[in-house]
C-alpha cells in the first residue's frame, strides 16, 4: 500500500539526517542515545512486518554508534538490505555523505 511507501521515505529521510548531525566523536552518553533511539524505533516502527525485518537485521548486525561515519555506513547497509529485499537497486555508501549531509556538488 501506497502508506508503507510514504512512511518509508519520510522514516529513511529521519534515519539518514540524524546520522548526518550526529556527532564524529559522540560522548558515552550521546552513543547510548544513539542505540536506545534505533532499537525502539525498529520496535515501534509501525509496519509490523518492515520491523520484524528491521529487528532481524539488526540481530545479525549490530547498530553501529561509534561515530559518524560509522552509523551513517551502517543505516546504509540496513537500507540497501531493505532495498535488495524490495528489487531495488542497491546505493553506493561511498555517496552517502554527498547524498545525506553535504549536498551534491551539480
Ligand atoms: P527509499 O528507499 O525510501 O529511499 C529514499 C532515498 O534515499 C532514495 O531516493 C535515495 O536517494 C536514498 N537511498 C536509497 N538507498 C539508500 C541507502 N542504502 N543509503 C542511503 N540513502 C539511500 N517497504 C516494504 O515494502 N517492505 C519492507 O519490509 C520495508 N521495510 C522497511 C524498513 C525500514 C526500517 C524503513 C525505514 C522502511 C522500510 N520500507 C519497507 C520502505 C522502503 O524502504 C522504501 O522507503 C519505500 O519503498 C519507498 O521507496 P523509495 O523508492 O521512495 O526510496
Amino acid at each position: 500500500p501506497p502508506d508503507v511507501e510514504v512512511l518509508g521515505r519520510s522514516s529513511w529521510t529521519l534515519l539518514h539526517a540524524m546520522a548526518a548531525s550526529y556527532p564524529e566523536r559522540p560522548s558515552r552518553g550521546q552513543q547510548s542515545d544513539m542505540l536506545s533511539f534505533v532499537k525502539l524505533f525498529s520496535k515501534l516502527y509501525p509496519c509490523w512486518v518492515c520491523a520484524e525485518d528491521f529487528q532481524a537485521y539488526m540481530g545479525r548486525e549490530a547498530p553501529r554508534v561509534g561515530s559518524r561515519g560509522e552509523l551513517g555506513m551502517w543505516l546504509c547497509g540496513a537500507h540497501n538490505e531493505v532495498n535488495r529485499k524490495l528489487s531495488k537497486p542497491e546505493f553506493d555508501c561511498s555517496k552517502w555523505e554527498e547524498r545525506w549531509r553535504t549536498g551534491w556538488k551539480d
